[in-house]
């Protein structure tokens, strides 16, 4: 069968499903293509299944790309408050948890609800018709020189070949995000496309992902698995420098927890993080004063400052810690000091796109059109994760798949 609509959207996740339902109540004729027999699985899966679907505070600042400005355009004219008075209209009760985070009260599966809802609420002419499971085998565009006929498409048309049939249509989105977790979907179409009308690729990586360290390096820490704390962490150059204030937690292979998923965004293989453990103490005096007034050993006396844990597997690293705080020399302590608030070590790797909640990378801003994520091969748009632009965590990522996608829609809208 030959199918005629004015938009192809490939991916039915967060930012597909959202475009979708904007171009559709904007009056244009919509067909949504995912290769999942379900919709979203990123959003019921999401913060803990209660998805943090934005972050009240989200500004440019908390993104990474090659261009830390291009994502300034969407996200202004498409705002968090915009996304929370969708929810309010649809009736979604939701809490804020941390730092902006909000989060559904019930369940995420609110908010693939109220997507789809969007979807079903076409007007005046708009529809919004949904295949899946639907693969796409092949994707043509058509600059004009042949003749229309009912199965050549018009210029300036995409033919799209799915295993339900071919597609015709004016222009096709890209929304199907980026390389984290295979195993729910996730697939490299978006930089295949892009590959194939000659857009350029930033490198893809794994981003908000636990750190992994050499296991014979790493055996002193692993008794410290299931501790979590608060700590400073940071890595970079000034160039792009993370910094986070979040909680820290060992595990057996190495260090999770929000600090290391932020950093872990900026890290570059073979340099190191550092990381302060007890960022709320001023160590080298909390020390001195240990020495001058306590005869009970360090490892005791630091243990009423930081988890007793990690001060016992702290002072086990060096003999002139395991002594009264009275008769550890002030270099000792000056070196104790050091080595927790400015504890450096170099990761040897991630976990990998299993545990990645992002990628890192992907279509070139250079490429696109701020204003509406067009790129620069006539109508053919790219929307969401698949985009060099990666949120920190805490519902950035969302907000960018409702912004691109809210761009997307104006612009499909206004070819
Ligand atoms: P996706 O939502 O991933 O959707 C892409 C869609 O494309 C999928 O439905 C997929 O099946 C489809 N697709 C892929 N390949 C093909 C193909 N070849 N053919 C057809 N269809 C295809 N972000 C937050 O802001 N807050 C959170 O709480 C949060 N929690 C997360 C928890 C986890 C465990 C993970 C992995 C991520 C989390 N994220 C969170 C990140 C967030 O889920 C993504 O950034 C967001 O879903 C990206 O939206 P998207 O529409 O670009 O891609």
């Amino acid at each position: 069968r030959v199918v005629n609509v004015d938009v192809v959207i490939v991916g039915a996740g967060a930012a597909g499903l959202f475009c979708a339902g904007v171009a559709g109540q904007l009056g244009l004729k919509v067909l949504l293509l995912d290769h999942a027999p379900k919709v979203a699985e990123k959003i019921r899966i999401s913060g803990g299944g209660r998805c943090n679907f934005t972050n009240r505070d989200a500004t440019p600042a908390q993104y990474l790309s090659a261009n830390p400005h291009f994502c300034r355009s969407a996200l202004s004219r498409y705002t968090p408050q915009d996304f929370i008075a969708l929810v309010q209209r649809h009736g979604v009760a939701y809490h804020e948890k941390h730092k902006g985070q909000l989060f559904c009260d019930r369940s995420a599966e609110d908010i693939i609800d109220l997507l789809l809802k969007e979807c079903a609420a076409g007007a005046a002419g708009g529809s919004v018709t949904r295949w899946q499971p639907c693969a796409v085998r092949q994707i043509r565009y058509h600059d004009g020189a042949a003749a229309p006929d009912a199965a050549t498409p018009a210029a300036g048309r995409y033919e799209v070949d799915t295993d339900q049939g071919t597609v015709h249509c004016h222009s096709l989105v890209v929304a199907t995000g980026g390389l984290s977790i295979p195993k729910i979907g996730a697939t490299d179409f978006g930089y295949r496309v892009a590959r194939q009308f000659d857009l350029r690729l930033v490198e893809q990586r794994p981003g908000l992902v636990p750190l992994t360290f050499d296991g014979a390096a790493w055996a002193p820490y692993a008794q410290l698995a299931g501790l979590a704390l608060p700590v400073a962490m940071e890595t970079g150059s000034k160039k792009a420098k993370g910094l986070f204030l979040e909680d820290l937690l060992f595990t057996h292979r190495g260090l999770s927890g929000p600090a290391v998923l932020q950093i872990s965004s900026y890290w570059q293989p073979g340099t190191p993080i550092r990381i302060n453990l007890a960022p709320e103490h001023d160590l080298p005096a909390l020390l001195a004063r240990a020495k001058a007034t306590s005869r009970k050993l360090l490892g005791n006396e630091l243990g009423q400052h930081v988890p007793s844990r990690l001060a016992e597997a702290w002072v086990q690293q060096d003999a002139a810690w395991q002594r009264p705080c009275s008769d550890v020399t002030d270099k000792a302590l000056g070196a104790l000091a050091e080595r927790l608030s400015r504890w450096e070590l170099v990761p040897t790797g991630t976990e990998g796109y299993k545990k990645a909640e992002v990628t890192l990378g992907g279509v070139d801003t250079r490429d696109l059109s701020q204003q509406t994520l067009e790129s620069r091969q006539p109508g053919l748009f790219f929307i969401g994760e698949v985009v060099d632009v990666t949120g920190w965590l805490g519902g950035y990522n969302f907000q960018w798949a409702w912004a691109s996608a809210h761009a997307c829609a104006q612009g499909l809208a206004a070819r």
